[in-house]
Parts: C-alpha cells; sequence; structure tokens
C-alpha cells in the first residue's frame, strides 16, 4: 500500500472577503506515494503546490476526496486524531522558520519539549541530530549567527526530532545559493538513504528534482498535468506545461530564441532529434540521411544525465530534396524521436 494516497482531492478556499472569488488550488488531485521513495511536485507559483502538501499534513481540509497517510485516513477526522499524524510528518521551509531567540540546539530540541520528552532523552537525540546534520560546533549558535545553507541544517534537524516517516520540504532550497542549495540536497538523500524517510519536495526548480527526486508531478492550475519516473517525463515531456518546465534544465533544445538566430545563420529544414539512453541509433539518423543524399550540419545538442540514464536532443539543418529528407527520416527506427521545427 502506498505510504500517501490522495484520491479525487479538490481544495476551494473560500473567498477573503464579501463580493470575492472562492479559489478553486487543487482539482481532482489523484497521487501516490511509496514508502522510501523521494517524489518531486513541480509547477510555477500559484499552482497549487503548497495547498498540496497542507492537506498531506492536515493543516488545511480538502473540499473534497480522500487522503490517507500510512494507512491513515487525514481527511473528516477530528484534530486529536490528527496530531500522531503530525509527528509522522517534518517539514522544512524556504525561510527556515527557525526561532531566533533560541539557540540551534533549542530550536532542535523544541519538537521534543513540546512531545513532553525527558530531559535526558532530548539531549541525547537532540545530539545525535546535530552530528547527523554536521553542526554539533554551532548548538550554542544563535539562528543568526548561521549561513543560508546552516539554518537549513538546524530546519532539518528540527523536522527529524520526532523520528517522522516523512517529510515535506517546500520550497527548501529556493532561498540558497546553488553551492548551498547542493549540500542541503545531498542532506536530503542521506535523510531518505540513511534514514529511510520519504521526502515529498515542492519545488520550482528543476534542477532540485533532477538531482533528488525518483519521481515527480508537474502541477498546472490545480491539476496534476503529468506524473511518473524522472528520467521518463524528463526525457519525454507529454504535455506542453511539463515540456516548457523541462526545457528550463535539459539541455538540447533550443528555445524559440535559440531557434530564431538558428534560421538566421542555417538554410533549410531543421529537426531535433531526440534519443534516450546510448547512442547507437544517432549514427543510424546520419547514416540515413548520408545515404539519401542529404546534407546535414550538427546545429545544436546536449546529452542529459538522469539517475545514471542518458538521454539527449541533437538538432539537425538539413539540406536536400524534400523526398530524401522525409525517406530518411521516416526510415528511422525506434528509440528516436523525430520533431521538425518550423
Ligand atoms: P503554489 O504553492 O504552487 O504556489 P498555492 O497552493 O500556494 O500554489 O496556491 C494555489 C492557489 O490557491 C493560488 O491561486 C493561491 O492564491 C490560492 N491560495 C493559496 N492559499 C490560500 C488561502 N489560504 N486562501 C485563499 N487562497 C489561497
Amino acid at each position: 500500500m502506498p505510504l500517501i494516497t490522495l484520491r479525487n482531492v479538490s481544495k476551494t478556499y473560500p473567498p477573503a472577503r464579501r463580493g470575492e472569488e472562492p479559489v478553486t488550488a487543487l482539482r481532482d488531485i489523484n497521487l501516490e506515494i511509496e514508502a522510501g521513495e523521494i517524489y518531486g511536485i513541480i509547477g510555477y507559483s500559484g499552482a497549487g503546490k503548497s495547498t498540496l502538501v497542507r492537506l498531506i499534513n492536515a493543516l488545511e481540509t480538502a473540499t473534497s476526496g480522500d487522503i490517507t497517510v500510512d494507512g491513515r485516513q487525514v481527511t473528516g477526522v477530528p484534530e486529536r486524531q490528527l496530531r500522531q499524524l503530525r509527528l509522522d510528518i517534518g517539514m522544512i521551509f524556504q525561510q527556515f522558520n527557525l526561532f531566533n531567540s533560541k539557540t540551534v540546539r533549542n530550536n532542535v530540541a523544541y519538537p521534543l519539549r513540546v512531545a513532553g520528552r525527558s530531559r535526558a532523552e532530548i539531549a541525547a537525540r537532540t545530539a545525535e541530530l546535530l552530528d547527523f546534520v554536521g553542526l554539533t560546533d554551532k548548538a550554542d549558535n544563535f539562528p543568526e549567527q548561521l549561513s543560508g545553507g546552516q539554518k537549513q541544517r538546524v530546519g532539518i534537524a528540527r523536522a527529524l526530532a520526532a523520528s517522522p516517516k516523512i517529510l515535506l520540504a517546500d520550497e527548501a532550497t529556493s532561498a540558497l545559493d546553488p553551492e548551498t542549495t547542493h549540500e542541503v540536497l545531498e542532506l536530503l538523500r542521506r535523510v531518505n538513504r540513511e534514514l529511510g524517510i520519504t521526502i515529498v519536495v515542492i519545488t520550482h526548480e528543476m534542477d532540485v528534482i533532477k538531482n533528488l527526486a525518483t519521481k515527480v508531478a508537474v502541477m498546472d492550475g490545480g491539476r496534476i498535468v503529468e506524473q511518473g519516473e524522472v528520467f521518463e517525463v524528463f526525457s519525454n515531456p507529454r504535455e506542453e506545461s511539463s515540456r516548457k518546465f523541462v526545457s528550463t534544465v535539459v539541455r538540447g533544445v533550443p528555445s524559440a530564441a535559440d531557434l530564431a538566430t538558428l534560421r538566421n545563420r542555417h538554410e533549410g529544414r531543421m529537426v531535433t532529434l531526440s534519443f534516450r539512453d546510448g547512442g547507437a541509433s544517432q549514427s543510424d539518423v546520419f547514416v540515413e540521411l548520408a545515404a539519401a543524399g542529404v546534407e546535414f550540419e550538427l546545429v545544436y545538442g546536449g546529452i542529459n544525465d538522469i539517475s545514471g540514464r542518458a538521454f539527449g536532443h541533437l538538432t539537425l539543418a538539413l539540406k536536400g530534396a524534400d523526398q530524401a529528407i522525409d525517406g530518411a527520416l521516416a526510415a528511422v527506427g525506434h528509440g528516436i524521436k523525430v520533431t521538425e521545427l518550423n
């Protein structure tokens, strides 16, 4: 059974003021997240990502549909039954949400104090967590004395304090520079691998998904427009909005502006060849084109590596009779997709 299941979930916020319209933030969401996964939720601002996670940890209630977490019903249950659920879910945020007047140690200890754990237990667990995130030497510092990356490591230690099964990360690296992002992502990978914690990452940064997640759901206008293995979604996005998103990190697909520049520089038809896993089929294309007497020039392209699997896109400018070009491209086998650029 999946650890987190959403079935036909919708969420409409009532109007904030009289005369305003209600806002439907989620529409008919179906999602299953297995234990041990790192699941990415991506989409532009306003797509409904935060609402989705707030439903998972019951900070908001769904307007319709069913949500279960670890076999427990989340929708339509009384508040006191949600307490255990919230202990099972840790959360980290873009702005870290640390207590500025508490030391690093006391920030991490806070959830344990609230849960009424003994002093000895709190001391031992806090020390263990600070060691895990590499901040033992900062235990007595205050958040303002830390870098952004260190603050987020405190956030992670605090989120892990009550030994949750699930960690929700809401734009957790969006306020960090690329180098620090890399460090925090590495720590999150360890949280998943070494502690077996399921992680749900919400982000508008495709790089985060590419470097961290195993599965991904792409959201647009309150719906999940596409979901699956990160490699599948990145190498062959089916929906326009996923394609737009994916193109920001996938090397090799010319943007509209790139294409205009290419057209100024090269004559003839242009096609992008998309291939996956290995390069054998690329050379088939070149052989077919040469055999048909079509001249070609490689004008744009790149190879990507995601989860140890490769895929890429090569754009060719082709010169020759239309019939010869069409014949050569039609002869290209499976495993390679040809897109004509207009
Ligand atoms: P994202 O996290 O992808 O940026 P959100 O879930 O925050 O998206 O928002 C989805 C939509 O719901 C937006 O139109 C937003 O304005 C609206 N929304 C979010 N939270 C509230 C709220 N508490 N009250 C009313 N509308 C909200």
